[in-house]
């Protein structure tokens, strides 16, 4: 079995982009609303790869009562900014706030995040229209790219159809040919499909919903999920320890898909003001 190092290919590709930094000065903007935990970790990663890659980081931090309009009329201030290149309106948001209209609100040619119904339609034509497609998605394949997997003509299998994580990765693996299966809450038979895999990619939040019996011998298992557990660890969506004794490649939690998609959303911010700078 091989581990799938997200930790080590984030740090890699986040350097790899300095030398481009040094000549574009990119800035990436953040606008966090509310204390919660989870947001608060991922928004201290982000700061400090933009550190790392030399990005300039910008941060608003509302308070949880924020009304919906101030939100918006900050998001067209970014927007409007010139000296501002991405910008990422980190989620979840309070149940006030209306999270398709934020999303929609962002210029898509800032949307680093990449989940602008525009990137997501550019996703779907294909590979090569792929601009700023999610982050995730794009950390997953760059993970298999970098450890030389092929897609090709594998039996792709995705658990979990969000819009961020399970329906984009869906499509992007179909897009490089693999013969793709997205399962959800409501497939009738879960293992049937997971046992089918010579790619594996669960996004469900559910700990250790998958376990060694679901799992192809030689399978390339991917976990997205992150679960913090009463204890305070972080548990992935596959129950790692048997599992791993099966897989030939995988990604531990933490340290597989999270450090990925935070070298994706750096990647996305130096693609977003090469082309800012190319429209000028
Ligand atoms: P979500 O919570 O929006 O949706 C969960 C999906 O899983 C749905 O499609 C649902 O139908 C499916 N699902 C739930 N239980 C299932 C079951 N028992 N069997 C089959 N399908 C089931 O999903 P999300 O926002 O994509 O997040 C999924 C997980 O990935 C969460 O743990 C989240 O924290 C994590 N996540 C990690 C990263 C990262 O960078 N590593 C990024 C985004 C999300």
């Amino acid at each position: 079995m091989i581990l799938l190092d997200g930790k080590a290919l984030s740090t890699l590709l986040i350097d790899s982009v300095r030398e481009k930094a040094v000549q574009l000065k990119p800035a990436l903007a953040v606008i966090l609303v509310g204390e919660d935990p989870a947001s608060l970790t991922y928004v201290r990663n982000k700061q400090k790869a933009c550190e790392r890659a030399g990005i300039r980081y910008l941060e608003t931090h509302f308070p949880v009562t924020v009304s919906q309009e101030e939100l918006l009329r900050k998001i067209d201030e970014v927007n409007r900014d010139p000296a501002i290149n991405g910008l990422i309106v980190q989620i979840p948001l309070p149940p006030h706030i209306r999270v398709p209209l934020v999303i929609r609100a962002i210029d898509p040619k800032k949307d680093v995040d990449g989940f602008h119904a525009y990137n997501i339609g550019k996703t779907v034509l294909s590979p090569e229209f792929e601009d700023l497609p999610p982050a995730t998605p794009l950390g997953i394949v760059k993970l298999l790219d970098h450890y030389k997997i092929p897609i090709q003509g594998q039996e792709a299998v995705v658990v979990g159809h969000s819009n961020i994580v399970g329906k984009p990765i869906s499509i992007m693996m179909l897009n490089r040919n693999a013969t793709v299966t997205t399962c959800h809450i409501f497939t009738r038979d879960l293992k049937a499909h997971t046992k089918r895999a010579d790619i594996l990619i669960v996004a469900a939040g559910k700990p250790k919903l998958i376990t060694a019996d679901m799992v192809k011998k030689d399978a390339v298992v991917i976990d997205v999920g992150i679960t913090r557990m009463k204890d305070g660890t972080l548990q992935g969506d596959v129950d790692f320890e048997a599992v791993s004794k099966k897989a030939s490649y995988i990604t531990p939690v933490p340290g597989g898909v999270g450090p990925m998609t935070v070298a994706a959303l750096i990647l996305n911010t130096i693609r977003a003001t090469e082309r800012q700078r190319s429209d000028e």
